[in-house]
């Protein structure tokens, strides 16, 4: 059958307007791509701000174990697994719910709050999905710029507010530039407004500072993923806390079914294992601060409380991310992100290894 033949109409034209108006997804090239590519042998990928050593032994174990494929996951493993999270956090369980990664939560926060035509805040540059969902829905995107050291600037959020804002996107610490969020200012934000805002703390376990103290706000949602420290970013799973009576409106408007017993297991399992959490998190924040001091005086390096850092090298981000791929080292090019400059570039802290491998590449393509 001739695919977009005459016979039953164009199906693509039955697309909603904002979807068809959304720039197509290209994702970032996988290892495997690069090698075939440059006919190179070895090729380290830092672009996605994984944990480099993956999850711990205990968890490998119990998926090694899990045998319960045919069966849809049961609320008694959710259970179990929110009494856990509730436990890690501080925080009652009746505000706590459990999703396909925050990108998963995200989606059903927006189903939630955004009809056509409503504003959604966003401080930019920020992580680029909140832009796609806001789009998705039919929203009015409101960026804010950051000020120069990429922290938000609260009063020109607090400025943008209307009575069509319904969320405010808090990113702490902030993908891509790693800069965390004083309290204070996001504390005026909050107090100024009805809007939901929506604290996206995925990088939280790299930090010395965090925005838990804002869950005393019926307005805010704090949310947290297991991609990151826990390294179970394969798995997709995530978490939110959230007031008691927007959980129940959460609850409506989720899938049945989010995420999968075998996400959930692993979930459970890493926290049976918190000190090989912590063990990831201490070498990573070890090996940032080494690119960190590397980076200096080389190109512009941010200071990140995130597992990444953000820079901006003398040479365009796009011909710097080429380059670097050509010496076998996948970075991020951020030179498209709303609100960066065409040089932006984020690089993951990886293994010690590969962390050599990109500064020596570096050195060799800025010479
Ligand atoms: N928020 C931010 C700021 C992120 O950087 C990411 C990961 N790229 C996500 C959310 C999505 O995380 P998850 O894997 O939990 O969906």
């Amino acid at each position: 059958m001739e695919v977009g033949g005459s016979g039953i109409g164009k199906v693509t034209e039955k697309l909603r307007e904002n979807v068809r108006k959304i720039p197509e997804y290209v994702p970032g090239k996988s290892i495997e791509e690069v090698k075939r590519k440059y006919g190179l042998e070895k090729v380290v990928k830092l672009a996605s701000n994984e944990n480099p050593y993956g999850p711990s032994p205990k968890v490998r174990e119990v998926l090694k174990n899990f045998d319960r494929f045919h069966i849809y996951p049961s609320p008694k493993e959710i259970e179990e697994l929110t009494e856990r999270i509730s436990e890690y956090l501080g925080v009652e369980r009746d505000r706590i719910v459990v999703g396909a990664g925050i990108d998963g939560i995200l989606e059903t926060v927006f189903k939630m709050f955004v009809d056509p035509r409503d504003e959604v805040v966003i401080p930019i540059p920020s992580f680029p999905y909140y832009h796609t969902l806001t789009a998705v829905m039919g929203g009015r995107e409101v960026v804010v710029r950051r000020k120069k050291d990429f922290r938000i600037d609260e009063d020109k959020v607090i400025e943008s507010i209307t009575d069509k804002t319904k969320i405010i996107l808090i990113c702490s610490p902030n993908n891509p530039t790693g800069n965390v969020e004083d309290v204070n200012a996001v504390r005026a934000i909050v107090e100024s407004c009805d809007a939901l805002v929506f604290v996206d703390e995925a990088y939280a376990e790299f930090s010395d500072e965090n925005l838990m103290e804002l869950l005393e706000y019926e307005n805010v949602v704090i949310a947290r993923t297991f991609s990151k420290a826990f390294g179970l970013a394969n798995l997709r799973i995530g978490y939110a806390v959230m007031h008691p009576e927007l959980r129940k409106a959460y609850m409506k408007v989720s899938t049945p079914f989010p995420v999968s017993s075998i996400a959930i297991s692993a979930a459970i399992a890493s926290f049976e294992d918190l000190d090989y959490v912590k063990s990831c998190v201490e070498r990573i924040k070890a090996e940032r601060k080494r690119i960190y001091s590397e980076l200096e005086g080389t190109v512009r390096v941010y200071p990140s409380q995130a597992n990444f850092l953000f820079f901006e090298a003398p040479l365009k981000a796009d011909v710097l991310v080429e380059e670097l791929m050509r010496r076998g080292v996948i970075v991020r090019d951020c030179s498209k992100f709303i609100g960066c400059s065409p040089f932006s570039v984020r690089v993951s802290v990886g293994r010690e290894e590969e962390n050599s491998l990109f500064l020596e590449a570096l050195r060799d393509v800025l010479g």
